[in-house]
């Protein structure tokens, strides 16, 4: 039975992983090396000249982090992987390389804070525009909206910490219509509540240190292509443009097309970015990663449980203005909830305070169950004032754009009982309102 048949939850335990190719460990081994042994002159050869695949030095890869890449490509059905250290590393990575030499990227208001200041900061000293779209909710009307140098769309799939969704499919289009690629930051749906490649996507990153983890104790993250996208369009020379670390045995320099057709990006990125800026994921954190996403489909599942019984909740409370949660009643996302997510929308949920800033500080320093920190996807319960800090960066007009009010606290569902949740957050508002 090949990795290919296996259903999800098989896959998500077994895929990419063999214990008898690996001193028959039933765990995965953490390959804690900086370099590797060629066997011989030949071996050495092969793996310079791409005959062979293996791994030579870990800035650019290590074996439990191989391990890793097989196993989320599985998941996701697609045509190549990449680990790295950070969600920041993966994003920031596959943008500067899908706008090599000049360009710009299309986004959206509704994105992580990092991403939001990454774009202001980053991005523009490196001559790369990063426009916000105007219509990302009306994709009719996005067209208009890209540039004969805009290299690709980027979007959240469900949008932190709004939960907001947009209608992928539609965005895809768009995008291909005018010969460029959609980025998707699956990171809040995790593969197992969406996956973006079914639905137009080209290109996956995600913060592995979210639900995908689980466990809140690693920063990682990860890259994935379909190996469906036509980058011989004219808009990507830097993929058809010929190496020289990338010659043949007779020593003919090649592109990344020729030498890996289905997985151009993610191989550009491990020779070019991770040889040179670094950002590895390290064997260890490759190995905290494997080890929580075992168990990804039964936390994701308990966590959006969780989630929406906690926005029923406060949902009928009288302390809180609105709740932001697709699957809910009253949604304006309703309908793209029950298009993309039949298993629902996860563990992320905001909702807006209704009461003073004192009222609501008071709120949050009387939490006791839930921890207070800038962290997602964990089997704890956690809560933040985002607008103060999570998306802090953002300036106060950007915030309008965004929708993310002051009195918005965002909570992230773990795997606790739900009436001990539920308590929690009751006296918590019994004390702010006291
Ligand atoms: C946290 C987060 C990131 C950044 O990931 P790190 O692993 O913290 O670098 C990117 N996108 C989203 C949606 C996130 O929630």
């Amino acid at each position: 039975m090949s990795t290919k048949d296996y259903g999800f939850d098989t896959a998500q335990i077994h895929a990419g992983y063999n214990a008898d190719e690996h001193n028959y460990s039933v765990s995965p081994p953490i390959y804690q090396t900086a370099a590797y042994d060629f066997k011989n002159v030949q071996n050495a050869k092969d793996l310079f000249t791409f005959k062979e695949l293996g791994c030579v030095y870990a800035r650019v890869g290590n074996q439990t982090a191989a391990i890793l890449e097989e196993r989320i490509k599985a998941l996701d059905g697609a045509s190549a992987a990449l680990a790295v250290s950070s969600g920041m590393s993966a994003i920031s990575y596959t943008l500067l390389s899908l706008t090599e030499g000049g360009g710009a990227i299309l986004t959206t208001p509704y994105l992580y804070g990092g991403t939001v200041d990454d774009f202001k900061k980053t991005f523009p000293r490196f001559n790369i525009r990063i426009d916000t779209a105007k219509n990302i909710e009306t994709p009719s009307e996005l067209e208009k909206e890209i540039k004969p140098d805009t290299k690709a769309i980027f979007i959240e799939s469900i949008s932190n910490p709004n939960g907001f969704l947009l209608d992928v499919e539609a965005i895809a289009d768009v995008a291909h219509r005018n010969g460029i690629p959609l980025v998707v930051d699956n990171t809040v749906a995790t593969p197992y509540l969406f996956n973006p490649l079914k639905h137009g996507a080209d290109i996956i990153v995600y913060s592995a240190t979210k639900a995908l983890s689980g466990h809140g104790n690693v920063i990682a993250g990860l890259i994935e292509e379909s190996g469906r996208f036509d980058w011989n369009n004219g808009k990507f020379p830097q993929f058809s443009k010929k190496y020289w670390t990338l010659r043949d045995e007779n020593n003919k320099p090649r592109s990344f097309l020729e030498v890996f057709p289905d997985a151009p990006l993610c191989f550009q990125i491990r020779r070019h970015y991770l040889a040179y800026l670094g950002s590895t994921l390290s064997a260890l954190d490759a190995y905290l990663v494997l080890i929580g996403l075992e168990t990804l489909s039964e936390r994701v599942a308990k966590q959006t449980k969780n989630a929406e019984k906690i926005a029923r909740f406060l949902a009928e409370n009288e302390h809180v203005k609105w709740v932001r949660y697709a699957s809910l009643k009253n949604s304006p996302h309703k309908k793209l909830a029950e298009k993309y997510f039949p298993k629902g929308v996860g563990g992320l949920l905001a909702f807006g305070f209704k009461g003073t800033q004192l009222q609501r500080e008071k709120f949050i320093d009387n939490i006791a169950l839930f921890h207070y920190h800038v962290n997602i996807g964990d089997v704890r319960s956690l809560l933040v004032n985002s607008p103060q800090t999570t998306h802090g960066e953002l300036e106060p007009n950007e915030k309008i754009t965004a929708d993310i009010p002051e009195n918005l606290i965002r909570l992230s569902l773990g795997l606790e009982d739900p009436k001990d949740l539920i308590e929690d957050l009751t006296q918590a508002f019994n004390k702010a309102f006291a």
